[in-house]
C-alpha cells in the first residue's frame, strides 16, 4: 500500500470510530481479531444497503422470492456439499516467530515467500486449514453433535429449493434471495472489516434450465453492476475479474469477480458464478430426496442449473465509505481556511437523511419549531435533531457523518420577518454547501424524492 493510500485508510478507520460507524468488538478486553460491532451510523448504513438490496432484488421483481434460514444446519448438509471435505485455505507457520499465515498470500522477496511477522524463511509447508467454525448443539460436546456455523448462507436456499418452489409456485427461472451472518475462521484477519471471522453476506440463487446458464450469468453481472452504480459505486471504480479456466472450482463454467478499488487494493466484493446444477444434485445424492423441477409444459423432469450473485455486505459497506470519503478546503464566514471531511454518501445510503437545528438554542419559539419539523418527518425518514454550538460546526458534525441534508429554523421561520417567509426554513445541500429557501410543507416530498 502506498504512503498514501494508508493515511487515507487511517483517516477512515478513525472516522469511522469517531463517529460511531465501526468499533472493534469487545474492546474493553482488548477486542477480539476478526470481529467487528456497528455503531449507531454503522448500523444504519448496513439496513439501509441491506434494504435497498431486498427491494431491488426481491421487492421489484417478479420472478425472486426471499428466505431466511437457520445459521446452524444439519452436518449432513456440509458433507453434501462438499465444506466439510475441501472449504480450506492452504496454512503455514513460520519456525522463526510462530505466526501463522496464509500460504497463498504471503510477501515474497527474489520469487521467495517470506514470513511478513519478522522477515522469517523458514516456514512449514502449507497444509490446509479447514475455516468452518465448530459447536456443538446439545449438551455433550461429542462427534455427533458436532455442528458448524455456516461459512455461507447459500447452502438453506439449496437445502429447501423443493419447500421453496412448491410454497412460491414459481416457474423457472426464478431465484431465491437470502441476507444473513456467515462465519469464517480466516487465518488473517485483515484490512479493517474487508475480512472477518463474522460477517454478512446477500445472496441470490437463481434457477434456470441448463441452456440459459451462460447468458444468465452475464445477465446478472449486468444486473450487480448497475446495482452498484445506484448506491453511489460507479462502475469505472469496479474491476470485472472474468476467471479463467482452470483457475475456477471445477464446477462452474463461468464465474465473475466484481472487484473495488479499495486503498489497500483492489480486492473482491461480490462473485457471481455460474455453478451449473452441482448443489442441487449433491444434495440429490446425499439425502436421496427428489429435488428435481417438473415442466408441466414439456412434461419433462430434470434438475435445474443455478446462477449464484453472492455479495458481502461489511465489504460493500466498507467500500461506500471509502468511496464517499473525502476532505476538501473550504474557508469559513471569517476568512479562515479549514479541512472538510465529508462522506458524499448517495441519499439512499446516508445513516441520516437529514439534520434539523433551530438557529439558536435559547430561544424557545425556535427549538420547538424545529422539533416539531423533526417529529414530523421521523416517522418517514432518519433525522437528527442537534441544537448544540455554532450552526457551522452543527453542518460539519452532519457532513462527517455523510448527511445529505440539513434543515435550519431561524427568526423568518417563525415569522419575525414578514408573513412571506413564515414557516420556511434553510435547506442546506451536503456536498454543494448551498442553502435554499423552502416551506415547511414542501420539505418531505423533496427530501423522499432523494432518498428514495
Ligand atoms: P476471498 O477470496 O476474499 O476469501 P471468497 O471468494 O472466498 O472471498 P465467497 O466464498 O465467494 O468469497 O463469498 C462471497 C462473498 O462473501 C465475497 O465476495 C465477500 O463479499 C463475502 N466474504 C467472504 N469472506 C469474507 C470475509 N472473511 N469477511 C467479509 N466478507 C467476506
Amino acid at each position: 500500500m502506498s504512503k498514501e493510500a494508508q493515511q487515507r485508510m487511517e483517516k477512515i478507520v478513525s472516522l469511522c470510530k469517531r463517529r460511531g460507524f465501526i468499533f472493534q468488538s469487545s474492546e474493553i478486553y482488548g477486542g477480539l481479531n476478526g470481529f467487528w460491532d456497528y455503531g449507531p451510523m454503522g448500523v444504519e448504513l448496513k439496513r439501509n444497503l441491506k434494504d435497498f438490496w431486498w427491494r431491488r432484488v426481491v421487492h421489484e421483481r417478479e420472478d425472486m422470492v426471499g428466505m431466511d434460514g437457520s445459521i446452524i444446519m444439519n452436518r449432513a448438509v456440509w458433507k453434501a456439499s462438499g465444506h466439510e471435505e475441501t472449504f480450506s485455505d492452504p496454512m503455514v507457520d513460520c519456525k522463526t516467530c510462530k505466526a501463522r499465515h496464509r500460504a497463498d498470500q504471503l510477501p515474497k522477496k527474489d520469487d521467495v515467500p517470506y514470513c511478513p511477522a519478522c522477515g522469517g524463511r523458514d516456514l512449514t509447508e502449507p497444509r490446509a486449514f479447514n475455516l468452518m467454525l465448530k459447536s456443538y448443539a446439545g449438551p455433550l460436546e461429542s462427534e455427533e453433535n458436532l455442528v458448524y456455523l455456516r461459512p455461507e448462507t447459500a447452502q438453506a436456499m439449496f437445502v429447501q429449493f423443493k419447500n421453496i418452489l412448491e410454497t412460491s409456485r414459481k416457474k423457472l427461472p426464478f431465484g431465491i434471495a437470502q441476507i444473513g451472518k456467515a462465519f469464517r475462521n480466516e487465518i488473517n484477519p485483515r484490512n479493517y472489516i474487508f475480512r472477518s471471522r463474522e460477517f454478512e453476506q446477500m445472496e441470490i440463487e437463481y434457477f434456470c434450465r441448463a441452456e440459459d446458464g451462460l447468458a444468465l450469468t452475464d445477465y446478472w453481472l449486468e444486473e450487480r453492476l448497475k446495482f452498484y452504480e445506484d448506491i453511489g459505486i460507479p462502475r469505472s471504480k469496479i474491476k470485472i475479474h472474468d476467471i479463467p479456466d482452470g483457475e475456477r472450482a471445477f464446477y462452474s463454467k463461468k464465474t465473475y469477480d466484481l472487484e473495488y478499488e479499495f486503498p489497500f487494493g483492489v480486492s473482491e466484493l461480490e462473485g457471481v458464478a455460474y455453478r451449473t446444477d452441482y448443489d442441487l444434485s449433491a444434495h440429490i445424492k446425499h439425502s436421496g430426496k427428489p429435488l428435481e423441477y417438473f415442466d408441466d409444459e414439456k412434461k419433462e423432469k430434470f434438475v435445474p442449473h443455478v446462477v449464484e450473485p453472492s455479495a458481502g455486505v461489511d465489504r460493500t459497506a466498507l467500500a461506500l465509505i471509502c468511496e464517499a470519503f473525502d476532505e476538501e478546503e473550504v474557508t469559513d464566514e471569517k476568512g479562515n481556511k479549514e479541512v472538510r471531511t465529508i462522506l458524499r454518501f448517495h441519499p439512499r445510503m446516508a445513516p441520516v437523511k437529514c439534520g434539523i437545528f433551530p438557529l439558536l438554542k435559547n430561544k424557545p419559539a425556535l427549538v420547538e419549531k424545529a422539533k416539531a419539523i423533526a417529529a414530523s418527518l421521523r416517522p418517514h425518514m432518519m433525522v437528527f435533531y442537534d441544537e448544540a454550538g455554532a450552526i457551522g460546526r452543527r453542518y460539519r458534525r452532519q457532513d462527517e457523518v455523510g448527511t445529505p441534508f440539513c434543515v435550519t429554523v431561524d427568526f423568518d421561520t417563525i415569522g419575525e420577518n414578514g408573513p412571506e417567509k413564515t414557516d420556511t426554513v434553510t435547506l442546506r445541500h451536503r456536498d454543494s454547501m448551498e442553502q435554499e429557501r423552502i416551506p415547511i410543507s414542501a420539505l418531505r416530498d423533496r427530501l423522499e424524492a432523494a432518498i428514495f
